[in-house]
């Protein structure tokens, strides 16, 4: 089923789940054992991030740094893959315009059709840590819109490379990220918004958002985009918090804002056991709150957590 199919069929509070693939060099059975604590909650579907290679120093002896690529998280479409055969769920693995041309951008939808998945959240991808921006692949996609543009064209039956004889039309449904706060590049929200309304108009079904703490932010994001002409469904994403350092991280990284009533708990905690705990107390609410104001699908990022995230499923399900 895609992800919008589920959404009309959601009767009572359900949650998605959003994983990372392992390290390189680790067993797929960390992803097993994540979501063998996180399946008894029924998830209508489980996200698999996708992570672009990076540039890294690595210090030599004589103290000089060499430059290597490194990509940190490959499998993404193998671990969808292995997630859909062994537990029988839909499965939403993310696709993004940075480190793939459009030809390897192809090939990777045509994996996907034929392993039988149609979902699949659209993204840009982040940026270069060390450059600070993003740079696409010079015979990639610069954007997510122009990512969609390709996805739904195959769906057409237009594939990029011109040589294909009697091309199949793929189904695939693709959701993308909106930002409560705004894209930290982005210069305002309007800009943003007219570039999210760009994505659904170029054929994204639905939104599933940045992480946020406060639910007003949330509300006030929907509000802006009914006003704005988006219409299609919107998905809070929500990120419990688990250590002191998030506090810091996480506005510098994602622009966002932490309520002065979360840090306040999380700075009385001793250790970050006890900030894991005041993260789950203040999800569980916030969770609870988005249910009763008509939200009954919420999408967890577990960041590989399945303990703290099994035991927010329990206390809102
Ligand atoms: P876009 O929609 O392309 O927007 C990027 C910026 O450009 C915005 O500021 C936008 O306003 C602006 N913009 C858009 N179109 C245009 C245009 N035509 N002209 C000028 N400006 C424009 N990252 C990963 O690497 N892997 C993942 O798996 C992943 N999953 C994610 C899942 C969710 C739910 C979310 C919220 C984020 C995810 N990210 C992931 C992070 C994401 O890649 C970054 O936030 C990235 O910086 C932006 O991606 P986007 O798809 O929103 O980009």
């Amino acid at each position: 089923m895609t992800v919008p199919e589920h959404l009309n069929q959601v009767t009572s509070p359900r949650l998605s789940f959003e994983l990372l693939p392992p390290l390189k060099g680790s067993s797929i059975e960390t992803i097993f054992s994540t979501l063998d604590k996180l399946m008894p909650f029924a998830p209508p579907f489980i996200n698999i991030t996708y992570h672009r290679e990076e540039l890294i120093y690595q210090k030599l002896e004589d103290g000089t740094l060499k430059p290597r690529i490194v990509r940190k998280r490959p499998g993404t479409v193998g671990i969808a893959a292995a997630i859909q055969a062994k537990y029988k769920v839909d499965v939403v693995p993310h696709i993004i315009c940075g480190g793939f041309s459009k030809a390897e951008t192809e090939d990777a939808l045509i994996d996907l059709d034929f392993l039988g998945i149609s979902n699949l959240l659209v993204v840009r991808g982040d940026i270069d840590k060390i450059q600070g921006r993003f740079t696409p692949n010079p015979q990639g996609h610069r954007f997510a819109s122009e990512l969609l543009e390709q996805i739904m064209d195959m769906n057409r039956g237009i594939y990029r490379d011109h040589y294909v004889d009697n091309p199949i039309k793929t189904k695939f449904s693709a959701g993308v990220a909106g930002y409560p706060e705004k894209h930290p590049e982005s210069p305002n929200i309007d800009e943003d918004l007219h570039f999210l309304r760009l994505k659904v108009e170029k054929g994204a079904e639905y939104i599933v958002t940045q992480m946020f703490y406060d639910n007003q932010i949330f509300f006030n994001f929907v509000k802006r985009c009914r006003e704005a002409g988006i219409t299609v469904p919107i998905i809070p994403g929500i990120k419990p918090l688990s250590t002191k350092e998030h506090l810091y991280m996480l506005p510098r990284t994602f622009s966002l804002t932490i309520p002065p009533g979360l840090v306040k708990e999380a700075l009385r905690c001793k250790s970050n056991s006890e900030v894991k705990e005041a993260g789950i107390e203040w999800t569980t609410a916030q969770i609870k709150e988005l249910f009763d104001n008509g939200y009954p699908l919420i999408h967890l990022y577990t960041m590989g957590q399945g303990d703290n995230i099994a035991k927010i499923s329990k206390n809102v399900l």
